[in-house]
């Protein structure tokens, strides 16, 4: 391999692994996001909940109140009764709390029924709330927990940054701009491998001229099918 390939293939190697940690960098953040995501899809559910309950209640006091009249009614009907002269009237009256006293206990029911729902509610709401708590301190641990190893990852980045700079320092600038070139086009593999007379970016065969200039120049060798710097792979890489 000539000089200038065996740097260029230093260079991209390291640009790979470059690529990969600054792929772990950005899953680690989207760990902490997805997790806040988590939470705050919970809290909607919460004040959904609140909400629920909030109108429940509402349909409860309004029953009560339903009760209580019923129940004013009532007692007026009894205090009546002591006054009534006739059998007929005391009849008609009795048969009236008769009715009122058959609603009342339908409406008694229904609050019961009602509160039952009610407490459950209650206790959802309060079971999400401490599950939200939980969570919380979940990310709490997380974000620490990232935190290190985005600054770990960070540090591996500046160090690979550095070789780098030191590998490029190295290059010519001519050798560096096709090296960049292809990068920006070919899904950033630059130089790659001759397995058996065949370009390992494109998987076309390569002249026997090219093939030629691979094991003798010291030039850069471009495949004629992609555009690709070859390199013959022996199997040694
Ligand atoms: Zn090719």
């Amino acid at each position: 391999m000539s000089e200038k390939t065996d740097a260029l293939c230093r260079l991209q190697s390291l640009d790979t692994k470059l690529k990969i940690v600054e792929g772990d960098k950005l899953y680690r953040n989207y760990d902490v996001q997805k997790k806040q995501n988590h939470i705050q899809q919970k809290k909607g559910e919460l004040s959904k909940i609140s909400e629920e309950i909030k109108t429940f209640y509402k349909k409860i006091s309004s029953k009560e109140l339903d009760l209580k009249s019923l129940e004013a009614d009532i007692g007026k009907l009894r205090l009546q009764m002591n006054q009534i002269k006739t059998n007929k009237e005391f009849g008609a009256t009795k048969l009236e709390i008769g009715g009122k006293e058959a609603n009342k206990s339908v409406i008694e029911d229904e609050i019961l029924k009602l509160m039952t729902v009610y407490e459950e509610m209650q206790q959802r709401h309060k079971t999400s709330e401490k599950e939200i708590k939980q969570e919380e301190l979940q990310l709490e641990e997380l974000k620490k927990k990232v935190d290190v190893d985005l600054k770990t990852l960070e540090n591996e980045i500046d160090e690979l940054k550095k070789k780098r700079a030191g590998y490029e320092a190295g290059l010519d600038k001519d050798v560096l701009q096709q090296y960049q070139r292809l990068v920006s086009h070919k899904d950033a593999v630059a130089v790659v491998g001759v397995v058996n007379k065949v370009c390992q970016g494109c998987y076309m065969s390569i002249t026997s001229q090219t093939l030629n200039k691979l094991m003798t120049d010291r030039d850069l060798t471009f495949c004629h099918s992609c555009g690709r710097i070859l390199y013959l792979d022996n199997g040694k890489e």
